[in-house]
């Protein structure tokens, strides 16, 4: 694997200076902290790709740890779905933790703050504490509780851990400047009440610390060297630094902040991907049409191609949109050379030969993959009646259509040529239901034939041999670009899913386990879903089409 970085981005340059300046000694420690509170998307895979990036490039140790503070948003089956998608993506953490492994340390050091005189109960409500909190340009104002005295405070704060008070009644606030240009920093609440179940800790407790005050204090338990995190966290950083010098921790753990991914047709929000499940505009988490890793994964996606891409997209600190066409680009690239490359017709329209013997098979030898001769031949039957992609015929063509049409003559792909003699018509509705051919012997691909040039090339399926499926079609969930503007309404395209439930496809797909990739001829590329597929029903996704806009 060549995860050797050509050029280094500015945060190996933090880390390289920090090699040089020992102030680590030799240690480069990073986490993935998420929040299970929804399953990964393709901006988390950056940030994997970046923190399990730099301990394989540094030797380093990359933790996994799950930020599990917000008891009413966190599930199970998110933490497992976590797991599931870190591993797939090629990665192992050094060690699992739970920030709520920490809440009894958690606590005491908050107590501690408490002691040095550093941290109050406030009992003003929420919409109080807002208002005291002042603007970008006004300063806030001090809480009439501020001043209580740390026998008080430690009084209170005990109680508000047995559960003496209600829901909202009361917080513990971070004594520091009301006066602060930075709104963090005007006394932000650590801990507050709430009489919910845990998905780990259960009823064990009734006060939660903020992620403010967790996080800093989770990593320095870790010993973790640098914590990186997405730039909305810049103006939180000198908080994350506060705490970690009141508690005192020797070589405190450094924020550094890159700019999170954000991608073209995509919205990346897991509050907007759960609502787009909630509200059944896609089946699942992992429908194909999301974002999401597990979505990728079933579309068809593999993990190098992920990996490439967010190689390829690089960190930065400024805010950038990258163009979905990438992603799209990195799994073509990635399948190219991989994968077999079949014939699939998706919308049919039978084709009888009528001098072709009747009964008669022959079986042509084709390249599985013309780029990549390494992955040898495969044998597929032609036959008297095949089908062809329905729009590959017009009765009365214009100028410039090269396919199929009365008279005129084509080659099927590795056979031979054929020329539209009759168009059979159904007698009530007028639709076209079956093309009477003529195919010339001489013609057969490979034979050298030179006889006259067809301009047009058919891709084709034995009907007697070919492979009944279902074919899935996917396209962008929104047409525009969607703004992660919270409080937009997000427009949907209607047309994101197309199934196509008659197609058929040459018999080497016979038995294809899920997850089996092809190149269909002209269709693109194609995935056996693994959820739905099945032996006697086999159902394809299709991961991207073959050509882009992308330069
Ligand atoms: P969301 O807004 O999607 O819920 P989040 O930041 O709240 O994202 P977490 O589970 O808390 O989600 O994130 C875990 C880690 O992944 C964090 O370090 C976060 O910075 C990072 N991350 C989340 N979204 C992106 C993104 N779009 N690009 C890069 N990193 C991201
Ligand atoms: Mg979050």
């Amino acid at each position: 694997m060549d995860s050797t970085p050509v050029s280094k981005n500015f945060i190996q340059h933090i880390i390289d200076k920090d090699l040089e300046n020992n102030v680590y000694g030799q240690r480069v420690h990073t986490r993935f902290p998420p929040e299970p509170n929804g399953y990964l998307h393709i901006g988390h895979a950056k940030s994997i790709c970046l923190n399990f990036g730099l301990k394989e490039q540094y030797n380093g140790l990359c933790n996994l740890r799950f930020d599990d503070t917000n008891p009413t948003k966190e599930e199970v089956e998110y933490v497992e779905s976590i797991e599931e998608d870190v591993k797939w993506l090629g990665f192992q953490w050094d060690a699992l933790f739970y920030a709520s492994d920490y809440f009894e340390q958690l606590y005491d050091y908050a107590e501690a703050i408490i002691k040095k005189g550093k941290a109050y109960v406030c009992d003003l409500c929420p919409e109080e504490i807002r208002e005291y909190r002042g603007t970008l340009t006004e300063p806030g104002k001090d809480s009439p509780y501020r001043n209580r005295s740390i026998e008080e405070n430690l009084d209170l704060f005990r109680r508000m851990r047995s559960g003496e008070f209600e829901e909202g009644s009361k917080v513990l606030r971070a004594k520091i400047d009301m006066a602060s240009p930075n709104l963090n920093m005007r006394d932000p609440v650590m801990y507050r009440i709430l009489y919910a179940h845990h998905h780990r800790t259960g009823d064990d407790w009734c006060i939660y610390p903020m992620y403010d005050y967790a996080h800093p204090i989770s990593d320095a338990i870790e010993n973790i060297t640098h914590s990186i995190c997405t730039v909305e966290f810049e103006d939180h950083r000198p908080l994350y630094d506060w705490f970690l010098q009141i508690l005192e921790f020797p070589a405190p753990p450094k924020q550094v902040e890159f700019a999170r991914l954000e991608l073209t047709h995509t919205v990346m929000s897991k509050r907007k991907l759960r609502k787009l499940v909630e509200d059944g505009i896609v089946d699942s988490w992992d429908d194909p049409r999301m974002p999401t890793i597990s979505g990728l994964r079933r579309r068809g996606y593999t993990p190098s191609a992920i990996r490439e891409f967010c190689d390829r997209i690089g960190v930065a600190k400024s805010r950038s949109e990258v163009d979905v066409a990438l992603l799209e680009f990195c799994i073509r690239e990635d399948l190219k050379l991989k994968e077999p490359r079949i014939m699939a017709v998706l919308d049919p329209l039978k084709v009888v030969i009528t001098n072709y013997p009747e009964g008669e098979v022959e079986y042509l030898e084709v390249e599985n993959n013309q780029e990549n001769l390494e992955m040898g031949t495969r044998q597929v039957p032609f036959s008297r009646e095949i089908y062809i992609e329905r729009e590959d015929f017009m009765e009365d063509p214009p100028k410039k259509f090269f396919r199929l049409s009365p008279g005129n003559e084509v080659r099927l792909k590795n056979a031979y040529f054929i020329k539209c003699e009759e168009v059979i018509k159904d007698e009530t509705t007028g639709e076209i239901i079956e093309l009477r051919c003529t195919y010339d012997p001489e013609t057969k691909s490979g034979s050298g034939f030179t006889g006259r040039k067809v301009k047009g090339t058919l891709h084709w399926v034995s009907a007697e041999h070919a492979v009944k499926a279902e074919v899935r079609l996917y396209d962008y969930l929104f047409l525009e670009n969607e703004v992660e503007d919270d409080n937009k309404e997000m427009t949907f395209n209607e047309d994101s899913l197309q199934v196509l439930k008659e197609c058929y496809i040459e018999p080497s797909v016979k038995g294809a386990v899920p997850g089996s990739r092809y190149q269909f001829f002209r269709h693109g590329y194609f995935c056996t879903d693994i959820k739905e597929s099945k032996e006697d029903h086999l159902v394809f996704n299709r991961i991207v089409s073959l050509r882009s806009s992308y330069n």
